[in-house]
């Protein structure tokens, strides 16, 4: 159900739960009030009347009397014997009946009643006072006079409070039409402006309105602005995937197209062009595996978490670069502080953060260089250093090394088998970890990448 509906249906069902409340409770209070109001003086005239006939039961005056109180006081009253017999009559027509109420009998065996009945299409009220002598009851006086004012007085009563909620619940029911429009006025802007919404564009809705409907409004467009540069980021990186697959791709056909075109190809030449497509088609599948693994790094997932000893991790990477490291003679060593360092940590993942960072090292060292991997504890933290005699970084590259497809220097890291992603991927790493990357390096004093993370993980979520 819409708002708008909604507001004043609410508001209209709790004016009718008010009227009904009301009614139910008021009447009937209203109702005794009015009646013991009309009952009490006619309760004092039944005793002055009591008092006046008891010397007078039996006796021939009593009917005389009896007419002469009923016109004082305007209203019916009755003498009764104690055999409920109508003694006296001020309208003379009961006189010698018998009057079989439950309230005579009652107001005979010494007490006095008032009570409501109905009599023809008129309510009644019935006053039934003792008459007493010596502790006996010897009679009783009745007076009856009409409820009708009484009823007149509540059905009057009722309809203005019928009349009176209906204006409340006109007015409340257009007010709460008027605050419904004013909340959905600006929900339905605000649908509308969320309906236009373009992730390639930096658009917002426009924040107006009450504080929850500015919130809203403000919520979305922080969560749009992150989309929109979740949005450019994917973009950017589909463009640099595309521009690294057109480089290899392209130098694989200029020498398919050239060994086609070629006849009587040199045995020689024929086989330095196979070299060519062999080392395209290995940079190929290179970039193709860090691609990869990139996305399953960015796939959100949880961190596979265990106690890995970090030293222990630091000469697994060492052992499976040995052979690289040795075709060029460099010497790759693995130095650790004190007892063996143990943290929790995803021991797949930092393993290939580790041998990126240490592939990267033999790569840019010169042959005959050497490489350490230096693992020791920092308070809370694990530190893993990679060191190098390479080229160095200049302080301006230091940032823009760690971005993916960035290179220092295109052309040589393509002669390296290079994709521009080891970094990035290995700063995502550590900080799925909570933990970062620092790198200290300067032109020709060669490098250091230290990743540094907190030993005592429990449970991450890589975002
Ligand atoms: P690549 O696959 O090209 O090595 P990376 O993301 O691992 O990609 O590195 C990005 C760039 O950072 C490299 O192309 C290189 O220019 C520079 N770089 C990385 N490691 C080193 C290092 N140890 N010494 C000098 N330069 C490095």
């Amino acid at each position: 159900m819409s708002l708008r509906l909604r507001l004043p249906l609410t508001y209209l069902l709790l004016i009718a739960a008010l009227l009904a409340g009301m009614t139910a409770g008021v009447i009937p209070i209203l109702h005794r009030y009015l009646r013991d109001d009309r009952a009490a003086p006619l309760q004092l005239q039944g005793t002055i009347i009591a008092n006046d006939v008891r010397p007078l039961l039996g006796s021939s005056d009593l009917q005389g009397r009896v007419a002469e109180h009923g016109e004082r006081l305007g209203t019916r009253v009755l003498v009764l014997s104690p055999t409920r017999r109508v003694l006296a009559d001020s309208h003379g027509e009961l006189v010698g009946q018998e009057l079989s109420l439950k309230a005579a009998t009652d107001a005979l065996q010494g007490q006095s009643v008032v009570t409501e009945r109905q009599s023809g299409a008129d309510r009644a009220l019935y006053v039934i006072t003792p008459i007493g002598k010596n502790q006996a009851t010897i009679g009783a006086v009745f007076i009856s006079t009409t409820m009708t004012g009484v009823y007149q007085t509540l059905a009057e009563l009722r309809q203005r409070i019928v009349w009176g909620s209906a204006g409340v619940a006109l007015v409340a029911a257009l007010a709460s039409l008027w605050l419904a429009a004013t909340i959905t006025a600006p929900l339905a802007s605000l649908t509308q402006a969320v309906e236009r919404f373009d992730l390639s564009e930096q658009n917002r809705v426009p924040v107006h309105g009450d504080r929850e409907l500015r919130t809203l409004a403000m919520t979305f467009n922080q969560v749009g602005e992150r989309l929109h540069a979740e949005d450019e980021i994917r973009r950017r990186f589909i463009t640099d995937v595309s521009h690294e697959l057109r480089t290899p791709l392209a130098a694989l056909k200029s020498v398919a197209e050239t060994m086609l075109s070629t006849e009587d190809l040199d045995p020689a030449l024929q086989q330095e062009f196979l070299r060519d497509i062999d080392h395209e088609v290995d940079r190929l599948a290179g970039l193709v595996k860090s691609l990869f693994e990139l996305s399953q790094l960015d796939r959100r997932r949880e961190l596979q978490l265990s106690q890995v000893d970090l030293g222990q991790l630091a000469a697994r990477v060492a052992k499976n670069l040995h052979p690289l490291a040795q075709k060029r003679e460099i010497d790759l060593k693995v130095e650790q502080e004190g007892p063996a360092i143990l943290a929790m940590v995803d021991e797949q993942l930092l393993y290939r953060a580790l041998f990126n960072l240490a592939d990267n090292a033999i790569k840019f060292s010169p042959d005959g260089g050497r490489i350490w991997l230096r693992v020791r504890l920092a308070g809370a933290n694990a530190q893993i250093a990679v060191t190098d005699e390479g080229p160095g970084i200049a302080a301006d590259e230091h940032e823009q090394v760690f971005k993916r497809f960035y290179r220092v220097d295109a052309s040589r890291a393509r002669a390296t088998g290079g994709s521009g992603l080891g970094l990035a991927m290995a700063r995502e790493i550590a900080i799925a970890h909570r933990g970062e990357i620092i790198l200290h390096s300067e032109l020709g004093q060669g490098s250091t990448f230290t990743v540094i993370i907190p030993t005592n993980l429990n449970s991450l979520v890589i975002s």
